[in-house]
């Protein structure tokens, strides 16, 4: 049984990989630096939205601008807080000018989010918008078809629920967008406790995270 801090560890040495890397040439000579994603190594829950913004790439955090700040009120509606879930983005580097990532960048990154899915472990994985819905589903529909339509899939070599939702960016300024956005979260903890149900996490998955750990890398 591999547990939580091995898997933390290597979370670890995936973010030390990927902060130098350079698959696409213009977003590494562009960003002021990789956006890993942040939160519970060990969560249960976790978002993978589009592509850090620029107050991401300054930051070096996901979600930390307008669109973030709307994902902690959803988070808020259902009890939960940015700590207890793991927030990453299909890429993982600011296109320019928040252009939309291209097929040869979300091919080139893939493998990092994958590895996170595989090493944290989550229950729920929820898409927000529609370039992780495609992906992380490997069906071309959109986000409009899909939103709130759980579906059991296998990702990082795990089974998770994948669950699409509106992005929160395009729910800023479009009220109806938002109270269906709104009402998809309100699913999560019933989802997350299907997902939840039998069998008991073996002792060493409930270990809590070390502070040493968390404070060293100021992310996990
Ligand atoms: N939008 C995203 O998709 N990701 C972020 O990190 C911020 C805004």
């Amino acid at each position: 049984m591999v547990t939580i801090e091995t898997r933390r560890e290597e979370l670890k040495e995936v973010f030390a990989e990927a902060r130098g890397c350079t698959r696409c040439p213009q977003l590494a000579a562009t960003r002021t630096q990789v956006v890993f994603g942040a939160g519970n190594a060990d969560a249960d829950l976790m978002f993978v939205g589009e592509a850090p913004g620029a107050r991401e790439d300054e930051r070096g955090l996901p979600f930390v601008g307008a669109a973030g700040k709307m994902l902690e009120e959803l988070l808020a509606g259902v009890d939960l807080r940015r700590e207890d879930v793991f927030i990453a983005n299909v890429l993982k580097c600011r296109p320019p000018g928040n252009r939309d990532p291209q097929p040869d960048e979300i091919e080139a990154c893939e493998s990092h989010l994958f590895k996170q899915i595989e090493l944290i472990q989550p229950t729920v994985v929820a898409t927000l918008g529609n370039f992780a819905t495609k992906l992380l589903s490997g069906r071309p529909l959109g986000i409009t078809r899909v939103h709130g339509q759980e579906q059991e899939t296998t990702l990082g070599g795990r089974k998770v629920l994948l669950y699409p939702l509106y992005h929160p960016a395009a729910a800023l300024y479009t009220p109806a967008m938002l109270k269906v956005l709104e009402s998809d979260f309100a699913r999560l903890p019933e989802l997350l406790g299907r997902a939840l149900t039998p069998p008991p996490a073996p002792v060493e998955l409930v270990v809590a995270p070390h502070p040493a750990h968390a404070e060293q890398l100021g992310l996990f």
